[in-house]
């Protein structure tokens, strides 16, 4: 792998969902996933990428479930944001072990387990090559992830979100069950909300829409991609208004 070439992009927000820290189980953590997923960090921030993350809770809660099971949907939401806060430490501690500063940043005030978001910081940390996760969404309940992962990326300026998903990009439905389904390269934001595309929900895919940040959805078990990403390779699908 080459660290060598010009970036393409040098500040980016990355979506990672709660599923990818699962590994071969149901439920939880698996800490030799959050390893790799530190190393391939690692490999971007040695090569002066800024990154903010945003983290998933969805190996750990979903409002939308517990509210199922017959929890105040509220309620459940704000446990789902802490779903994330425990996924950012994990994946904090796993880049401690290799030496790369990082900072966690909650939308909600928890500031004896991490740092107050405050957009102005988050940026700084950045710019003095820190790895900032973004944990606990957006703040508010009724919202999903995606929505604080196209927040953020607009709110810290990010060139790219980059949407890590467990197939190479965005098919016209699910691979796994259809292998007839479509891959597609390239999209608009308008063709994915309409074919209901289901990669981002359509708030999040709105909202980079209005603001014109270009999406690219990428397999993320794939080592060095997300580097070559960031380099201008077309790998996985990119979504923008063309
Ligand atoms: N959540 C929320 N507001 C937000 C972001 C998340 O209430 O701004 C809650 C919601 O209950 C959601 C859970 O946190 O189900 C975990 O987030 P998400 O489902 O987006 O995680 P992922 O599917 O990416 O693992």
């Amino acid at each position: 792998m080459t660290l060598d070439k010009r970036p393409k992009y040098r500040r980016i927000l990355l979506k990672l969902s709660g599923e990818a820290l699962v590994g071969k189980g149901e439920h939880g953590i698996d800490s030799r996933v959050i390893q790799e997923i530190a190393q391939e960090l690692s490999t971007l921030n040695k090569a002066n990428i800024e990154i903010g993350l945003v983290i998933g809770g969805g190996n750990i809660f979903r409002g939308v479930g517990l509210a199922t099971a017959g929890i105040d949907r509220v309620t459940a939401d704000h446990m789902g944001m802490l779903a994330t806060v425990m996924n950012a430490l994990a994946l904090q501690n796993s880049l401690d072990q290799l030496n790369i500063a990082s900072r966690v940043m909650s939308a909600i005030r928890i500031n004896q387990v991490c740092e107050d978001y405050i957009r102005r910081r988050a940026v700084r940390h950045l710019e003095k090559g820190r790895i900032v996760i973004f944990a606990a969404g957006t703040g508010n309940p009724f919202f999903t992830t995606d929505t604080a992962a196209s927040l953020r990326a607009i709110e810290i300026e990010a060139e790219l979100l980059v949407k890590a998903t467990k197939v190479n990009g965005i098919y016209s439905s699910d691979p796994f069950t259809n292998p007839t389904a479509r891959f597609f390269p390239q999209l608009t934001y308008d063709q994915v909300i309409e074919h209901k595309l289901g990669v981002m929900d359509a708030t999040a895919i709105i909202m980079c829409r209005d603001h014109t940040l270009p999406i690219r959805v990428f397999d993320f078990h794939k080592t060095g991609d997300l580097l070559r990403i960031t380099q201008g390779e077309n790998i996985g699908t990119l979504v923008t208004s063309e």
